[in-house]
């Protein structure tokens, strides 16, 4: 009874860390309150100690090793693979746990076979992900009615495996069921392109989250069913904010091959190229300057040289300087969010895209900064863009745009910004935190 209210305790954490987490004023202590529900739910689990003690101890302090050198060591440009690999290891878990349970209870409960195939879905799918996302594997299998039909007779299979456990509950049983549904995870998440992939890791989290749901239920431990379910729907619900975000759907992930990007090559078009000091100048001289980060700001780490470049901007030069953010900048929801924070920037400027949209017709500046397809004019006028149809921020009604990369290279979606050749864009050629730097040092010259 009182590991029932001390389960009660940790699913109010967790939810509060959660509401904390949403935020980026406080979501370090929501980090930090999670970090201690988790420890609190380990040590009553696990108390008072069993015989094989030494065995636990020992899995959770090489786990514990795991994660911790994986949380500090991981870029947060490759978070979205560190993300896959812990939604894996928990299908895994669930998978085990699964495995352990057969013989224990004479009658079956059905959620030991959902779980174990939830969670072996999750595994094999988050690791062709990983893999997919660390370019290990190059092989693109279209999606096409043989691999459909390829899924259809496996799911039929996991279903008669399935009930065939549960009135069996054998062990042999489960074992070939998880071998199955490690095969269809394997072809569910195979044939998905690479920009969908962070949408399946949010999907796949989601189903970690189910996975162990399922076994929560059947062991009848509330605080794995409730946190199960805690992560599942959040899972979900995130996955939808993303398609939405990108203009897809689940069932085009899945099923439906991807418009390819027009392949011509940027022609005889001209690019105007201007200059770090150009770039000083315009923007010292101006009333409203609006930045736009995207995944090459990240890549390059220029968020420290943007704050500099942004405090000089407001603080010596009076000019009005908002962040603009787009939902899907970057590789992950909230990647750009994380950075700023992470710089400092103060989070009153930094504004989401339905609510800063309209002001670049008053900016004098669009200082876009290694972003691209999430300022493509295409993906509102032009029906055989693969970007058709997803919201854009509007840089192109900025009096002036810099755009901060190293060439006229394409962005995720593999198409083309016809924005480079408007003739009111400069191109700010080089790494992002470079080009930033030197035009901090313009901006610091000038105002001494
Ligand atoms: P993007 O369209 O991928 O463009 C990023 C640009 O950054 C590239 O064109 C690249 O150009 C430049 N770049 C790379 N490294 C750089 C560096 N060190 N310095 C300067 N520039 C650098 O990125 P985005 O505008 O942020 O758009 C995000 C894309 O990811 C969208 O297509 C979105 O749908 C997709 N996506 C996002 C999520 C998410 O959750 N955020 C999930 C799935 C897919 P150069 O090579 O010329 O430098």
């Amino acid at each position: 009874m009182t590991l029932t209210y001390i389960y009660l305790l940790c699913i109010s954490i967790f939810i509060l860390s959660l509401r904390l987490m949403s935020s980026p004023k406080t979501a370090v202590q929501g980090g930090i309150l999670s970090i201690l529900g988790m420890c609190i739910a380990i040590f009553f689990d696990f108390f008072p100690l069993p015989q094989n003690a030494l065995y636990i101890i020992i899995t959770l302090t090489l786990g514990g090793i795991v994660g911790i050198f994986f949380g500090y060591t991981a870029k947060i440009t490759k978070l979205p693979q560190m993300i896959a690999m812990f939604n894996g290891l928990g299908g895994c878990a669930a998978v085990f746990i699964a495995f352990g349970e057969t013989d224990i209870f004479p009658e079956c409960s059905a959620a030991i076979p959902l779980g174990c195939t939830i969670g072996s879905i999750t595994f094999s799918g988050s690791l062709i992900a990983f893999l997919k996302l660390q370019e290990k594997i190059k092989i693109r299998i279209q999606k096409s009615n043989s691999i459909a039909a390829t899924n259809f007779i496996l799911f039929i299979i996991t279903l008669s495996l399935g009930i065939n456990f549960c009135l069996n509950n054998s062990f042999y049983n489960i074992i070939i069921l998880a071998l199955v549904a490690f095969v269809f995870g394997i072809t569910i998440v195979l044939p998905v392109g690479g920009a969908d992939m962070p949408i399946v890791i949010s999907i796949l989290n989601a189903f970690s989250g189910f996975a162990s749901a399922a076994i929560g239920f059947a062991q009848e431990n509330i605080l794995m069913l409730a946190v199960g379910t805690i992560v599942g729907i959040s899972g979900t619900i995130l996955a939808y904010i993303m398609t939405k975000s990108m203009n897809t759907s689940v069932k085009n992930i899945f099923f439906q091959s991807k418009k390819l990007a027009d392949t011509t090559l940027v022609g005889d078009k001209n690019a105007i190229a201007g200059s770090p000091r150009d770039a000083a100048f315009i923007m010292q001289n101006s009333q409203k300057v609006i930045i736009v980060p995207g995944f090459g700001m990240a890549a390059a780490s220029a968020q420290h040289a943007l704050k500099t470049m942004s405090d000089l901007l407001q603080n010596k030069f009076g000019v009005d300087v908002k962040y603009a953010i787009h939902p899907v900048a970057g590789r992950m929801p909230g990647h750009m969010n994380v950075l700023l924070a992470e710089a400092d920037v103060d989070y009153k400027n930094v504004f989401a895209m339905e609510d800063i949209n309209r002001e670049f017709t008053t900016a004098d500046v669009a200082y876009v900064i290694g972003a691209n397809d999430i300022t493509n004019p295409e993906a509102k006028n032009n029906p055989s863009s693969p970007l058709y149809g997803m919201p854009v921020l509007d840089v192109v009604s900025a009096k002036t745009i810099f755009f901060v990369k190293r060439s006229l290279g394409k962005g995720y979606s593999g198409a083309e910004n016809p924005l480079f050749f408007a003739p009111n864009t400069y191109m700010l050629y080089g790494d992002a935190k470079k080009v930033t730097e030197e035009i901090d040092k313009y901006l610091e010259e000038e105002s001494k």
